[in-house]
């Protein structure tokens, strides 16, 4: 049995989805570049995908989409293309973006960028005017995450466009929506978003591709050179059957929004609310209001995370510690870090995220078992006069 409560990490592939790939798999693999009236069907069925990717990120032409192979690939693309867009040497992000945006803002350093790194509040929010102050002319590229992958909180990217906009309007704007995409509403045009990076996995659609809205005034040089595929923004045979699959993806995503706001949403709230009642030493990592619906992170007081998750795990729960991409890493997330979480939670936190295929009976499950869970790592915590402390200040 498996309780997957990692969507963030990512997802489940949709049977409808997986349906309409096969094809591209089997009868229909042609090379959508081909002459012959035998590869119409593989280059037809990219341009649906790419009109429903237009609509699922609500951009004003498909040619605005560029297929990648991630999200990963996506932001790298935005932001090395920016910089060659853009002469500026002055970039601003936050603290507590995903690897695949920080640890090529530390590349770019080495290459004599300067990078502002702006902090968030306890409730993982960001301070808005300490972004507006360093703005300055040669601020080449501003970049933000939509969602946390951490956290879920949400920042707000429309009234930083704005922002950036009434200070400087040569200054490019990026934002990595990979974990806002399929959970909250997204509308590139209305934003004065100029680049924004989505990857297929975290929604339903198959690991190994994403895409990159790219407004139409932005003339964004390749990261990857070759032949003339996605008008030359980026080389390679297209990727057919995964293209197809993330176009439906997003489809569905989009027509099952209101189920993510109100019914993940509902199940996010009883598993938090279960938890926070049930557990003495947990508290909740972030705002309880400006998330994305299916997130919640939790840090468990003077206990260690990955001893959680094992205990989790042999009861067929999957849930995480930080991203998928720092686990591993003995480090506490660089993000509760920067919410200046206090040390007694940073190494007991999990996240555990839903997706609109969770269920009331899978949310009991956890419910009725992790109470148990915690208080059998709780006792061999070597914090017990800490914890009884506590325990007494919460009854
Ligand atoms: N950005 C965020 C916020 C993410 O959570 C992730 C993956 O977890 C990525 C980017 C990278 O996406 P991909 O795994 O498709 O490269």
């Amino acid at each position: 049995m498996v309780i997957y409560l990692d969507n963030n990490a990512t997802t489940k592939v949709d049977d409808k989805v997986l349906e309409a790939m096969l094809p591209y798999l089997k009868e229909e693999y042609a090379n959508p570049s081909s002459m012959y009236g035998f590869s119409i069907n593989s280059a037809n069925a990219i341009t649906d995908a790419r009109v429903k990717m237009k609509e699922f990120l609500g951009a004003n032409s498909e040619k605005e989409i560029i297929f990648t192979s991630c999200g990963s690939e996506s932001a790298n693309t935005a932001i090395k293309g920016a910089l060659s867009y853009n002469k500026g040497k002055h970039i601003i992000t936050t603290k507590v973006e995903h690897p695949c945006v920080l640890n090529t803002y530390k590349s770019l350093e080495k290459q004599g960028y300067k990078v502002d790194y702006i902090g968030v509040n306890a409730n993982g929010e960001l301070d808005l005017e300490e972004l507006k102050e360093k703005i300055t002319d040669d601020t080449a590229l501003v970049s933000v995450m939509w969602a946390n992958n951490e956290t879920g909180v949400i920042f707000p990217v429309k009234k930083i466009g704005e922002i950036i906009k009434s200070k400087n309007s040569h200054t490019l704007y990026f934002v990595d929506a990979v974990q806002a995409a399929g959970k909250i509403d997204m509308d590139v045009k209305s934003s004065n978003i100029d680049m924004l990076g989505v990857s297929g996995h975290k929604f339903h659609a198959p690991k190994g591709i994403g895409a990159l809205y790219v407004k139409s005034s932005v003339m964004l040089p390749p990261l990857i050179n070759g032949g003339h595929q996605e008008r030359g923004h980026r080389a390679g045979t297209e990727n057919v059957p995964y293209i197809v699959g993330m176009g439906l993806a997003a489809q569905i995503a989009k027509e099952n929004l209101n189920y993510e706001l109100k019914e993940v949403k509902r199940l996010r709230d009883k598993l938090e609310t279960g938890i926070l009642k049930n557990v003495f030493n947990a508290r909740l990592n972030s705002s309880i209001s400006n998330r994305v619906p299916n997130t919640t992170n939790i840090g468990f007081e003077y206990i260690e995370g990955e001893l959680i998750l094992l205990h989790l795990s042999d009861l067929g729960i999957c849930a995480s510690s930080g991203s998928a991409c720092t686990s591993g890493s003995l480090e506490p997330s660089h993000v509760l870090r920067a919410m200046g979480t206090p040390f007694t939670s940073l190494h007991g936190s999990i996240r555990f995220s839903l997706s609109r295929f969770t269920t009331d009976d899978e949310i009991d499950y956890v419910l009725k078992h992790i109470k148990n869970v915690i208080e059998e790592i709780t006792a061999i915590s070597p914090y017990q006069d800490e914890l009884e402390h506590l325990r007494k200040s919460r009854i």
